[in-house]
């Protein structure tokens, strides 16, 4: 998969994807990242890229056209018109169900906004699919574009190996992750759960079952609401019901 990010800031994305699980994927060839300064493409003769919103208000807006021939210069280098995500706190919730849809992708260019954001005729002309990465407002698009290029790449075949496999995953399935526990047996004098030591692994998926529907439950009721529950799941729920410390 190809990533074509459209930046102020090429160096910040460039940088921060090249460590660990994501820049090894590019090193072995699952992956490409490439960013674009926008600022390349102005033909302003001072190099602006962003003026004063018509009708007045805060800060500035970065302009369509080093947009539109930023983006041009992505399709004419890779053959294609790939499409494009804007990162806007006024977008849909990014989620793993969008990292999962996205990763199907062969060409995805991602837009970052600075300053008040981007004229809307560049999201017009571009057909940008505009995505937030939470409800809260950040100075620019590059530190959402890294959460989308490792969700994403995270789905992409080859890019995890087995052992980092995201099939068990928090939201797989609408629950979070159950509690996980790692040597020393006892820290603290905290003891790992005993049922995680007997060896019994129908025993130990169903207390990971149960504690992942716990989880969901307490902290975020959203997503319990769409859990599809098993009889096994019933039957647990119903002796939290009659035992509520159980819960605890
Ligand atoms: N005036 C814009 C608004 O109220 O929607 C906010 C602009 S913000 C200061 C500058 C840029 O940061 C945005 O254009 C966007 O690209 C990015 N950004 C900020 N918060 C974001 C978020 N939660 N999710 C995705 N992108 C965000």
């Amino acid at each position: 998969m190809h990533f074509h990010i459209l930046t102020l800031f090429p160096e910040m994305v460039l940088t921060g994807l090249a460590t660990s699980i994501i820049g090894r994927a590019q090193k072995d060839g699952f992956l490409t990242v490439d960013a674009d300064n926008i600022r390349d493409y102005t033909t302003e003769k001072h190099g602006h890229v962003d003026d004063y919103p018509y009708g007045g208000g805060a800060g500035m807006l970065m302009q369509a056209d080093p947009i539109l021939r930023a983006y041009r210069a992505v399709c004419e280098r890779t053959g294609t018109t790939p499409r494009v995500i804007y990162t806007s706190p006024a977008g849909r919730l990014f989620d793993q169900a969008a990292a999962k849809a996205f990763a199907k992708e062969e060409e995805l260019v991602i837009l970052c906004g600075h300053y008040e954001g981007v004229d809307e005729r560049a999201l017009e002309l571009l057909h940008a699919e505009s995505w937030s990465i939470g409800d809260y407002v950040l100075t620019g698009g590059e530190l959402p574009a890294m959460v989308m290029v490792d969700a994403i790449s995270r789905m992409v075949p080859g890019v995890l190996s087995n052992s980092e496999s995201g099939e068990t995953e928090s939201f797989e399935g609408s629950l979070l992750e159950y509690p996980q526990y790692t040597r020393p047996e006892v820290y603290e004098g905290l003891r790992v759960p005993p049922v995680l030591l007997s060896g019994d692994h129908g025993k130990v998926d169903r207390w990971r079952r149960d504690q992942s529907l716990l989880r969901t439950m307490e902290r975020r009721p959203d997503l319990f609401a769409k859990v599809e529950f098993t009889k096994a799941d019933r039957k647990f729920l119903r002796t939290l019901e009659a035992d509520p410390d159980l819960s605890e």
